[in-house]
């Protein structure tokens, strides 16, 4: 994704990448610095420890308390999260608008957590519904202390009747857990399916398969169904104007995207 953006933007850049162990990051992370490295996005199991190592960090990434993307300007390592913006990214292209919308969050894990303070930020009511509630009771609390609002509430994913009740009134079901990814893919999505509404908007962040189960019902029920592609181009998107301060070549990235997809679908 990251190079299809070099090449059509016709920079002498190149994206690799660095397989690293948790015990080097700090190494890694002032290598930045000592190698001249413009920028780099971080991954599962760093983007927590990495704000220790950091001359300052964007008010987003603080208040997620991980950092995807590090940019190496002026001297300085700044960190930020754009996962946030790469989740909404996909909403502002489809016109819809999130102010005043309630969303149905599924999972209250690390993409969960970009996902809820995105929404409340701006202006959705949000419900987050995990296996374990004390862990979404925990992100309703932080998200609502920190944007000083009452926007998150929670709830056991096992409360059928309150779920349902919930669903029944929501106008997003958002799926940030892995239930349904590859290889898994006919594992029974997170709520029964038959809570889904038509006109509903159901985000599933999963993008392999790019259809999940929940996905293809939510279509056959006359739902609006959204993929996590849009998603992951769209954090990309953000990453690479932070490093470049160009506007990223959005159809360039989602084509290599789903050759990507493609060909690993193919060498299974
Ligand atoms: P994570 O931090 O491990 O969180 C996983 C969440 O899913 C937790 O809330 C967990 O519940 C819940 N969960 C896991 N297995 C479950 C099951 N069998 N039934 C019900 N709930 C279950 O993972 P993550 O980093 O947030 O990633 C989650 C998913 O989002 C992955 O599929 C990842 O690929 C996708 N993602 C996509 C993008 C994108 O750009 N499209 C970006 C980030 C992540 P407990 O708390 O109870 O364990």
């Amino acid at each position: 994704m990251h190079n299809a953006a070099i090449a059509a933007l016709g920079l002498h850049y190149v994206y690799i990448p660095f397989s690293v162990q948790p015990a080097e990051l700090g190494v890694a992370i002032r290598s930045i610095r000592a190698l001249g490295i413009v920028g780099v996005n971080l991954t599962i199991p760093h983007k927590e420890r990495a704000l220790a190592y950091l001359d300052e960090v964007a008010p987003e990434a603080l208040e997620i308390g991980a950092v995807n993307t590090v940019h190496f300007s002026e001297g300085r390592l700044v960190g930020y999260n754009t996962d946030g913006e790469g989740f909404l990214a996909p909403l502002r292209e489809r016109s819809i608008p999130v102010k005043g919308l309630q969303a149905f969050v599924l999972g209250a894990g690390g993409a969960s957590r970009s996902v809820v303070y995105a929404l409340v930020r701006a202006g959705a009511g949000v419900t987050i519904a995990n296996r374990r509630p004390e862990r979404a009771a925990a992100l309703a609390e932080a998200v609502n202390g920190a944007t000083g609002t009452k926007s998150a509430a929670w709830l056991p994913l096992d409360a059928y009747d309150e779920v349902a009740k919930r669903l029944a009134r929501a106008d997003m079901l958002v799926n940030t857990t892995p239930v349904g990814m590859h290889p898994h893919e006919d594992e029974a999505p997170p709520v029964p399916v038959d809570l889904i509404h038509k006109g509903m908007i159901v985000y599933d962040l999963i993008y392999n398969p790019m259809e999940t189960r929940l996905l293809a019902a939510a279509k056959r029920q006359g739902a609006v169904a959204i993929n996590g592609v849009d998603m992951l181009v769209g954090q990309g998107a953000a990453s690479l104007r932070i490093w470049t301060g160009l506007e990223a070549p959005i159809d360039a990235m989602r084509q290599a995207v789903l050759e990507g997809l493609r060909s690993a679908k193919s060498e299974v």
